[in-house]
């Protein structure tokens, strides 16, 4: 699992053979290694730079079992660390609350929000046996509600006509006794995105928050944009209490780091990736597999 990392580290870890023991000075080239794999799979600089010093803190004075070469005992650290970071929090979708449960899906345009919302109904239609009903508010875009509309019936779930001249605030509480009525266990709301953050959007999508109360509100984000993706999260956690994460294109060829960097961001655990543009490509998130990745 660790070799390809482990390989990047060959050269350093002859300087650690016969070693017993990872001491602070052993262990310094071999960080640097580790440092510059972080680098590559895309993890924003300070988050690199703390996930370094937590390494370190756990790893010296670490005794080296006799089945493993030192390095292998540190790339085990470097690996065990990255899982705990990763899935410290538990990471299952929250539904406790009187019935419908709302999920608030915010992230940029393009990031996979409206994808998402549809890959999400199935699976809670699946694997929870939830009544869902579907939502758009993103009026401003009424492609992406005919979007939504046609992923509604692709997987079978309901879908909440909105009305031309509705604002967003109408729609949802106009969906909101929609739901109440029809009984429906979970409401899935797609909001409108932007291609970057702007005040206007993040006090629409706060307001919405405020009014539908969600007991998830979902920060949906591309694990293609790498190192961007700090700022994005950064803004999106300072105007909405959000309570996880979905990181989509992981089909793509992201080395995850933006899994590290959004977490470590956010404090909000990652519930689910995407890992295909089709509609079963959604899964809960394995931080483990994860953490296998960002290594490489
Ligand atoms: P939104 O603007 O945030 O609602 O983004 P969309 O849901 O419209 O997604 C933007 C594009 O990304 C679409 O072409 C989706 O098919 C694609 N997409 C979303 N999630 C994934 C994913 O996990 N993998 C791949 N390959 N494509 C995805």
């Amino acid at each position: 699992m660790f070799d390809n990392l482990t390989g990047k580290l060959s050269g350093v870890i002859k300087t650690l053979r016969g070693e017993t023991r990872l001491t602070e000075s052993n262990i310094q080239k071999a960080l640097r290694e580790i440092r510059l794999a972080l680098l590559e799979a895309d993890v924003a600089l300070p988050v690199i730079k703390d996930f370094i010093a937590r390494v370190k803190e756990k790893a010296v004075g670490h005794e080296v079992m006799n089945s493993l070469t030192p390095g292998q005992a540190l790339v085990g650290v470097v690996h065990q660390e990255l899982i705990s970071i990763m899935g410290r929090e538990k990471s299952d979708i929250n539904l406790s609350t009187v019935p419908p449960a709302v999920i608030l899906m915010a992230g940029l345009q393009g990031a996979g929000k409206t994808t998402s919302s549809g890959k999400l109904a199935k699976w809670l239609m699946e694997q929870k046996k939830k009544k869902v009903l579907l939502v758009s508010c993103d009026i401003y875009r009424p492609a992406a509600i005919h979007q939504l509309e046609l992923l509604a019936e692709q997987v079978n779930s309901d879908f909440f006509p909105v009305k031309p001249g509705q604002k967003p605030n109408e729609i949802a509480t106009a969906a909101l006794d929609y739901a109440r009525r029809h009984h429906h266990d979970v409401m899935i709301v797609d909001t409108a995105g932007r291609l970057g953050i702007d005040d206007a959007m993040m006090q629409e999508i706060s307001q919405l928050e405020t009014l539908l109360q969600p007991i998830e509100t979902l920060f949906v984000v591309d694990a293609m944009q790498g190192q961007d993706a700090v700022n994005t999260a950064k803004a999106f956690a300072d105007a909405l209490p959000l309570t996880g994460i979905i990181l989509t294109k992981l089909d793509g060829d992201a080395r995850g780091g933006a899994a590290l960097s959004v977490q470590h961001i956010t404090g909000k655990p990652i519930k689910f990736t995407g890992i295909a543009e089709k509609l079963t490509g959604l899964e809960a998130f394995h931080p483990d597999r994860m953490a296998s990745r960002i290594l490489g």
